[in-house]
């Protein structure tokens, strides 16, 4: 996946913006007639897109947060329709909350965004890669990323890892940032 990928343009509504001549009046007509139309089909683009995605029983699919720079999967998330429709408008990873049934995007308090350049669907379209660079440490604990605890550490050292563990769940209950 070269650093440079970038979702076409033409996925991305709020990016549109026709070169309009000054020096005649009716170009600017034609363009902005001609704008409406094609806001439409994108939109139909889009929707298109979000009906070939096999979504759960409850209308979400998996969502990983990936580092275009690094190559770190930072977080796992889920999305529904809306997420994904929004990530695709505003670049931003949004993802669904199941907990608060919520729409919430990455970084909305923390201000850390994840800034996405691509997504990825898998070979049968029930998990999603939001490939994007990150504004700041993903996870609400302020680590880079949310996976940094690995198996093979914690099977040889199982106590530090629950002591560790306890002081995360009460850190989160206090700054929930996510
Ligand atoms: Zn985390």
């Amino acid at each position: 996946m070269a650093a440079s990928t970038h979702l076409p343009s033409l996925v991305f509504p709020g990016k549109y913006s026709p070169s309009i001549n000054n020096k005649k009046s009716c170009r600017l007509v034609c363009v902005s007639a001609q704008k409406p139309e094609k806001e439409i089909f994108l939109k139909s683009k889009v929707n298109t897109l979000l009906d070939s995605i096999k979504w759960d029983g409850k209308g979400l699919a998996v969502a990983i947060a990936q580092d275009i720079d690094t190559g770190a999967i930072l977080m796992q998330g889920f999305a529904n329709r809306d997420a994904l429709a929004k990530t695709i408008s505003s670049q931003k990873a949004t993802f669904y909350s199941r907990s608060r049934s919520t729409l919430w995007t990455k970084g909305e308090t923390s201000m850390n965004f994840i800034n996405v350049h691509e997504i990825f669907l898998d070979c049968d379209r029930d998990s999603i890669i939001y490939l994007g660079k990150p504004d700041g440490p993903t996870c609400h604990t302020g680590a880079e990323t949310c996976y940094y605890t690995p198996v093979s550490d914690f099977l040889q050292h199982p106590k530090w890892f629950i002591c560790n563990r306890l002081k995360i769940i009460g850190w989160r209950q206090l700054l929930y940032t996510h």
